[in-house]
């Protein structure tokens, strides 16, 4: 029998607060860090996508944080991306009671920011550029921040924002609490453990590397001049589709073309603003567009279920890119499509894929898809389900594994320059990730509704 929230120590005012939000059982994650969490413990935690991180780290955090005094938060998660950190914020808010949380990331003015800390905000979700220019505009002392969180370590790493957390995590309290989650513990992950970490315990829940075979991976020769047709036949045959492509204008390019062919596209990527990328990924997400044509860094950290879907329409970058696009379909034990489009002068770096990843499938050309590699198009839901969320337990065998290097990081990122206020601007490094987006689909401010209408999959909670 699984321990229940009060049992792990989490206050009877916090228990109340997530059965309103219809949490009643701890996941398995949630089990394994909380009572350590609230101890005071450091925390190394590894699990996959979906399995319940944020409470998990959340919990001990609202329980435990001291109240803040203007500028100078108590408790600090960092985030790579604007999404996950507003994400984060909202499920905490959820629950928080009087304990006071807050967002900040780049792509967005500074005045709203600025106020909020002044007010006094007991939990402060940054992201790490953004959070770097607010210290330097002295908005913002960490000080007193004796608890931090470091979210996706992992892809922190991958974008290049571990020397900001490293000199962020030197100016927080001496005497600190320092918990981190990431989807692999290794490398840069475990210096950043070995510097900040004092004897942490390490919680590590399912699988460490991705599985992919519960896609079905097809990989179809192309003219480069069939490659939108094809396209926009397995989307019409198939529903819901990511499709990646190297750059943003090749993007906007594709999402025009299969517009014309009566395709529902947008494309998604940094050099959007935060607002329209917001909208479009919702647009996704409720059916209104077929296809989502992106970036691979504006896809970092896009979770949307019931993608039917992806389409490699330019070659990943290498496999772990390939590992990371196609784990956008068959999530949570649903199936899925992986097409890969090559073109002539492609086939070598394919088959370096294919065997680094150990799929065999032949490459031929584009084949009618079968029923079974037709996933059921999903209906255009006006509403969402609460019922999703019984669906979704944490399932270490699809895990969707999180951000690996991906190059398109520098192109998206350099160019990303949303910051409207001609700072020096550090946060439009922070502005490329475009990511973490699985909705929790709680209205900001409205913390314990009754009932909790939850999006099939992620919505970004703005
Ligand atoms: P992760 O960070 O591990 O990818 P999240 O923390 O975003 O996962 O959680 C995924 C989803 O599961 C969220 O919608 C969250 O509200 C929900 N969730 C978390 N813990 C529980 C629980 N104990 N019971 C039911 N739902 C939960
Ligand atoms: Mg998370």
């Amino acid at each position: 029998m699984p321990p229940t929230f009060a049992q792990l120590g989490v206050p009877e005012s916090i228990c109340r607060a997530l059965e309103r939000s219809g949490i009643e059982k701890p996941f398995e994650i949630q089990s394994a860090v909380i009572a350590d969490a609230m101890e005071g413990r450091d925390i190394c935690g590894r699990a996959p996508t979906g399995s319940g991180k944020t409470l998990a780290f959340g919990i001990p955090l609202i329980a435990n944080v001291g109240q803040a005094r203007p500028r100078r938060p108590r408790a600090l998660i960092l985030s790579p991306t604007r999404e996950l950190a507003e994400q984060i914020a909202s499920e905490l808010r959820s629950i928080s009671g009087p304990v006071t949380v807050a967002a900040v990331y780049g792509g967005v003015g500074y005045t709203n920011q600025r106020k909020q800390l002044q007010r006094g905000v007991d939990i402060l979700v940054a992201c790490p550029g953004r959070l770097e220019d607010l210290i330097d505009q002295r908005a913002v002392s960490l000080h007193e921040a004796d608890q931090v969180v470091i979210d996706e370590a992992d892809r922190m790493a991958d974008m290049g924002f571990l020397p900001a957390v490293r000199r962020i995590l030197d100016q927080t309290a001496d005497q600190r609490q320092t918990v981190m989650f990431s989807a692999t513990l290794d490398s840069d992950v475990a210096k950043i453990t070995r510097d900040y970490q004092h004897r942490p315990i390490t919680h590590e829940v399912g699988d460490a590397t991705p599985d992919i075979r519960s896609a079905d991976h097809r990989f179809w020769t192309v003219e480069k001049t069939e490659r939108v047709g094809v396209c926009a036949d397995v989307i019409s045959a198939t529903g819901p589709t990511i499709v990646f492509c190297r750059t943003r204008h090749g993007s906007d390019r594709l999402a025009r073309q299969l517009t014309q062919r009566g395709v529902n596209a947008a494309a998604i990527h940094g050099g959007h603003a935060q607002n329209r990328r917001t909208r479009t990924l919702k647009e996704f997400i409720n059916g209104q567009v077929e296809a989502l044509i992106a970036t691979d860094v504006a896809a970092r950290g896009i979770h949307v279920d019931s993608v039917a879907c992806v389409i490699h329409f330019d070659p990943p970058e290498d496999h772990k890119a390939y590992l990371h696009r196609s784990g956008r379909t068959a999530r949570a034990g649903e199936t899925g499509l992986v097409v890969s489009l090559i073109q002539n002068g492609q086939h070598a770096d394919a088959k370096k894929i294919q065997k680094q990843l150990d799929l065999n499938e032949p490459i031929t050309s584009p084949r009618p898809l079968e029923h079974s590699a037709a996933p059921a198009r999903r209906p255009k839901p006006a509403h969402h389900h609460e019922a999703d969320r019984a669906d979704r337990k944490p399932n270490s065998n699809h895990q969707n594994r999180r951000s690996r290097p991906d190059r398109d990081n520098n192109r998206d990122g350099r160019r990303s320059n949303s910051n409207s206020q001609g700072q020096r601007n550090r946060s439009d490094r922070q502005g490329n990730g475009r990511g973490g987006n699985k909705s929790k689909g709680r209205p900001h401010g409205r913390p314990h509704q009754q009932t909790r209408r939850k999006p099939r999959s992620g919505a970004s909670s703005r």
